[in-house]
């Protein structure tokens, strides 16, 4: 619709009108046509990989014990998510009692961290520990020497997003030792 073929045809008030009220129409469909889109868009998702939004209840999956060769002290790990094409990593909620830590690993591919209850330290070799606490996001870069638990009074607990590369997501080392906790 040209302003010309406005001008000739109607009065500049009605053609103002007439203006307001295609644009009033547009405005109404516009959310109509991006709520298409999306549903276009997930269908094409859906289509391209035959899933479907999927919830874990929290809890549904079995907790497992920190194996003592891999952690000191009480740890308790509930897994929350495999890792798979997409999301490349693997995530667990890690509950560490008052004393309990990892042993000293790296990762091949980094993880992150995210304390969501307690306090805690967490160490690099070469470097003091330092304390966390809920809230706190923990990036540990690739191959960094390093461990993560409780402090020597509190408890803490976080999730832990660990980032796999070669079907692999961590390499662990030595326990940390009574004396390298209290350091
Ligand atoms: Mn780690």
């Amino acid at each position: 619709m040209s302003e010309e073929y406005i001008g000739k045809r109607h009065s500049a008030d009605k053609s103002r009108r007439n203006l307001l009220k295609a644009g009033a129409v547009l405005a109404a469909a516009m959310p109509i046509a991006a709520g298409m889109a999306g549903s276009a868009a997930a269908q094409e998702a859906s289509a391209a990989t035959g899933q479907s939004i999927q919830i874990t209840s929290n809890r549904s999956t079995p907790s497992v014990i920190g194996d003592p060769a891999q952690f000191s002290g009480h740890a308790v790990i509930d897994p929350l998510f495999p890792a798979n094409e997409f999301t490349g990593a693997t995530g667990g909620l890690v509950t560490f009692a008052p004393g309990a830590r990892t042993a000293w690993h790296t990762h091949p591919a980094g993880q992150m961290l995210i304390v969501t209850e307690g306090k805690g330290w967490v160490q690099e070799e070469g470097a003091e520990k330092r304390e966390i606490k809920p809230g706190d996001v923990v990036w540990i870069p690739v191959g960094v020497n390093h461990w993560h638990g409780a402090t020597d009074t509190s408890g803490m607990a976080h999730i832990a997003i660990s980032y796999m590369r070669d079907g692999s997501n961590v390499t662990w080392g030595e326990l940390v030792t009574d004396d390298e906790f209290a350091k």
